[in-house]
C-alpha cells in the first residue's frame, strides 16, 4: 500500500525570479535589441557553462574583491571534491573559453554572451542572488578605437531601448606601475584619515585601497572626494590612450561625465573603465559596467593579449523602462478560434494550422478544467488573449461552409462582424491585420 505523502509548497531560492508572461515582452523587447545591436557592429555569441572551477574567479578577479570575498556560491562536487563555483560574471568564462580555444590565434576577436549570473547578495531591488547579464568581450585589440566602439554600442543600445536617463561616467585608471604610484599616496593620505575609515575601508587600506574610492558609505564621501586622483599619475602611454578614447566620443558627440574615483569592482581592469548610470533606481543605478582588461588575459594563462568589455544587468534595464513608464503588454496571438461542437472543432484545427501557415499566431479554444465553455466563455477568452481577430465556428457556420471573423481591436459599437468563405479566409483575415497593423504602426513609429 502506498502511503499517501503530505503535500508540501516549495518557493523560489531567496533573491531569485521567475520571469512571468506579463514580463515576457519586455525581456524580449531588451535580448532582441541588444541582439540586433551587438550583431549591427560585428560581435559573434559564445556560450560557456555556468559553473567554472573555483580558482578561476579567484585568480581572475581578484582575492580582495566583494564578489570573491563574499558573494561567490562556491560548493564541493559530492562526487569527486572539486571546487566549483556558479558564475559571478562573464568576462572569467570567456577568457579562459578563448585561452583554451586559441579563439584569438588568428585574428582579434569581438566576443557576446548572455545568461544568468549568481552573487550571494542582500537582495534588494535591482540586487538579486540570481540576475542577467549581457556582455561584450572584445579580445586582441590594443587601441582606444575599441573602448570608444563599446560605448558608441551601448548609447545605440539605449537609443534603441527607449532609454533616456542614462549617463556615462569615464575614467582611466592607467597600468599597474601608475596605479603602484597612486597606491602610495592613496595609503598615506588614507593613513592620516584613519578615525574617518569604515571598517571595509580599514581592512583594505594595505590589501585594496583603490576600491576604498568606490565606497558607498554617505559618511566617508567627503573623504574620499578629497584623496589623491588616479588620472594625476597616468604617464604618457595611458594618458594618450584615455585621450584617443574622448577624442572618438566627442567626435560622436557622445556626452560623459569623467568620473575620478570610478575604479570598477574588479583587480583585472586597465586604463579605460566606464559605468552607464541613471538615477531612477535608487542606489542601485548602474546598469552596465566595463573597462580595459589587458592583464587578465596573460593572468589567466593565455598568451598577453589586451582586451576590453563591459557588461549590463538586464533586470535593471527592465526596471528602468518600467520606470520610464513603458508599457509592452504582449498579445498572446493574432488570431483566437472559438468553436462549438464536434464537426467545428475538427473544422478549426486544420483552419488553426492553415493560418499559422500563412504566418499568423493561433491560438485555439481548448477545454480547460470545466470543459471547452459556451460561446459566450470561449469569447471571453478571445479578448482576453489581446487577439485582433477570434474566428468563430459553430454548427450553423459548418453547414453554409463560412466562418464568423469578429474584429476584436475595433471600437466598441464597431465591433465588426463578417461571414467569410472556409476557403477564403486566411486571405481575408491576413489582409485584415496587414492593413490593421500599417495602421497601428503610424501609432507606434509615428
Ligand atoms: P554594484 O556596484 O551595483 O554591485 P558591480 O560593480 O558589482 O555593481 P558588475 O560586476 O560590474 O557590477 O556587473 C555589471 C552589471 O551587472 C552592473 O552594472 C549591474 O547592472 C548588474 N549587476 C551586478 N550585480 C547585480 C545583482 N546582484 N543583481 C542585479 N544586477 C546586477
Ligand atoms: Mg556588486
Amino acid at each position: 500500500m502506498s502511503e499517501k505523502k503530505k503535500a508540501v509548497k516549495v518557493n523560489a531560492v531567496k533573491g531569485m525570479n521567475d520571469m512571468l508572461p506579463a514580463d515576457a515582452g519586455l525581456w524580449e523587447l531588451v535580448e532582441n535589441t541588444v541582439q540586433s545591436v551587438v550583431k549591427s557592429y560585428g560581435y559573434q555569441q559564445m556560450r560557456t557553462p555556468i559553473v567554472e572551477d573555483t580558482g578561476l574567479f579567484v585568480r581572475g578577479l581578484g582575492e580582495v574583491t566583494d564578489i570573491v570575498e563574499k558573494e561567490m556560491y562556491t560548493f564541493i562536487d559530492s562526487l569527486n571534491g572539486d571546487s566549483l563555483t556558479l558564475r559571478p560574471e562573464g568576462t572569467a568564462g570567456a577568457v579562459r573559453a578563448v585561452i583554451e580555444h586559441n579563439l584569438t590565434y588568428d585574428s582579434p576577436k569581438r566576443l557576446w554572451y548572455y545568461g544568468p549570473m549568481f552573487r550571494h547578495e542582500r537582495p534588494q531591488r535591482g540586487r538579486y542572488r540570481q540576475f542577467y547579464q549581457f556582455g561584450l568581450e572584445a579580445v586582441g585589440f590594443t587601441g582606444p578605437d575599441i573602448d570608444a566602439e563599446l560605448i558608441l554600442l551601448c548609447r545605440r543600445l539605449w537609443d534603441d531601448l527607449g532609454l533616456q536617463d542614462v549617463e556615462l561616467h569615464l575614467n582611466s585608471i592607467g597600468d599597474a606601475s601608475e596605479r603602484a604610484e597612486h597606491r602610495a599616496a592613496l595609503i598615506a593620505y588614507f593613513e592620516k584619515h584613519q578615525d574617518q575609515l569604515d571598517e571595509d575601508a580599514k581592512r583594505r587600506l594595505y590589501s585594496n585601497p583603490l576600491r576604498i574610492l568606490d565606497t558607498k558609505n554617505p559618511h566617508m564621501q567627503k573623504l574620499v572626494d578629497g584623496a589623491p586622483k588616479l588620472l594625476d599619475y597616468l604617464k604618457e602611454e595611458s594618458r594618450a590612450h584615455f585621450e584617443g578614447v574622448r577624442a572618438i566620443l566627442d567626435k560622436n558627440a557622445v556626452p560623459y561625465i569623467i568620473n575620478p574615483r570610478l575604479v570598477r569592482g574588479m583587480d583585472y581592469y586597465n586604463r579605460t573603465v566606464f559605468e552607464w548610470v541613471t538615477t531612477k533606481l535608487g542606489s542601485q543605478g548602474t546598469i552596465c559596467g566595463g573597462g580595459r582588461y589587458d592583464p587578465l588575459i596573460e593572468m589567466c594563462g593565455g598568451k598577453p593579449t589586451p582586451a576590453c568589455g563591459f557588461a549590463m544587468g538586464v533586470e535593471r534595464i527592465i526596471e528602468l523602462l518600467k520606470e520610464e513608464g513603458a508599457d509592452f503588454s504582449q498579445a498572446q496571438c493574432d488570431v483566437y478560434l472559438v468553436h462549438q461542437g464536434a464537426e467545428a472543432q475538427s473544422e478549426a484545427m486544420v483552419l488553426g494550422e492553415r493560418l499559422r501557415d500563412a504566418g499568423l499566431d493561433v491560438v485555439l479554444h481548448c477545454a480547460g478544467a470545466n470543459g471547452m465553455g459556451n460561446f459566450k466563455a470561449q469569447m471571453k477568452r478571445a479578448d482576453a488573449s489581446g487577439a485582433a481577430y477570434a474566428l468563430i465556428l459553430g454548427e450553423d457556420e459548418i453547414a453554409k461552409g463560412v466562418a464568423a471573423v469578429k474584429n476584436l481591436r475595433g471600437e466598441q459599437g464597431e465591433q465588426q462582424q463578417a461571414e467569410v468563405a472556409l476557403e477564403e479566409v486566411v486571405e481575408y483575415v491576413v489582409d485584415a491585420i496587414i492593413s490593421d497593423d500599417a495602421h497601428e504602426h503610424l501609432h507606434l513609429h509615428p
